[in-house]
């Protein structure tokens, strides 16, 4: 899979939880979080909600230790170790922050698989409070996205364009994802490209409503095993880029509602990604 960029969505995608969440509900502050909900946006909530935590004599340690214990599937870090020793270069396009991330990904020897990690800042100052920061520092320089889906502190879309640009335009993008965030990079991908939906999940609803959009073929997975099984399939046996996947583009669109459909068929022994957009 050398020439390929693979960009990896953190929560829900790489580990199988939402890592705020989970700090959250780990630490017993569940409670205050959903009452401050409503009132400011979710990046700005984390940050307070670190603060909240901090004034309860939670330390950074005791962030870290819960984040340490979310799960992650030993699938995903199989598809990781092999796309890494194929020679894709690994990237990770987050909405979560760069400590919670470092500590999960450190925690399970990980961290050297990624060339980079775009994400909001994420350190402990010094207090020994951990603060959290927006990617785009909306108040001084909103992200302008028109999409109208993109939080006010990260457009993935432009962060996804800005990768494209310093890994080459020669460089085919693999990106996985969940969420509501993902949808914009989705639409940015191209022809060439691959976009991995986790089936079932807000992403994958809004590709559903118009698969027509993208341009990227797209191939949806639902657990570990699924990614991992996906991933190295579009790398496989020089797949990536060659006729398999031309000839796929005449198979009719993939009715996204039909859960029953096989996310790939098998002809002639040789893996045939169905392709949404026709
Ligand atoms: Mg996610």
């Amino acid at each position: 899979m050398a020439g390929i960029v693979v960009v990896f969505d953190f929560d829900k995608t790489i580990i199988d939880v939402d890592s705020d969440n989970w700090v959250v509900d780990g630490l017993g502050a569940t409670e205050e979080f959903e009452r401050l909900l409503p009132t400011m946006p979710w990046n700005t909530l984390m940050d307070t909600m670190m603060g909240e935590l901090h004034a309860r004599g939670k330390t950074a340690g005791d962030v870290a230790a819960v984040l340490r214990a979310a799960p992650l599937d030993p699938c995903v870090v199989d598809a990781i170790k092999a796309c890494y020793g194929l020679g894709c270069d690994l990237r990770i396009l987050s909405d979560a922050n760069r400590f919670f991330i470092e500590t999960i990904l450190d925690h399970h020897g990980l961290g050297g698989y990624f060339s980079e990690i775009n994400t909001n800042p994420g350190a402990v100052d010094g207090d020994g409070r951990l603060r959290i920061a927006p990617y785009h520092d909306f108040h001084a320089a909103p992200h302008g996205c028109g999409l109208g889906i993109c939080p006010p502190n990260m457009c993935k879309g432009q962060v996804l364009d800005r990768i494209r640009a310093s890994a080459g335009a020669d460089k085919r993008v693999i990106y996985l994802g969940d969420g509501r965030g993902d949808y914009c990079p989705s639409l940015r991908l191209g022809r060439g490209d691959f976009m991995m939906p986790r089936k079932g999940f807000p992403v994958w609803d809004l590709i559903c409503e118009d698969p027509s959009l993208l341009q990227a073929e797209v191939h949806p997975w639902t657990d570990g095993q699924e990614m991992e099984e996906t991933l190295l399939r579009l790398g496989g046996g020089g797949g990536v880029g060659g006729g398999v996947l031309l000839e796929a583009r005449n198979l009719p669109a993939l009715d996204c509602k039909l859960e029953s459909l096989p996310a790939v068929a098998v002809q002639d022994g040789m893996p045939m990604p169905l392709r949404i957009k026709n």
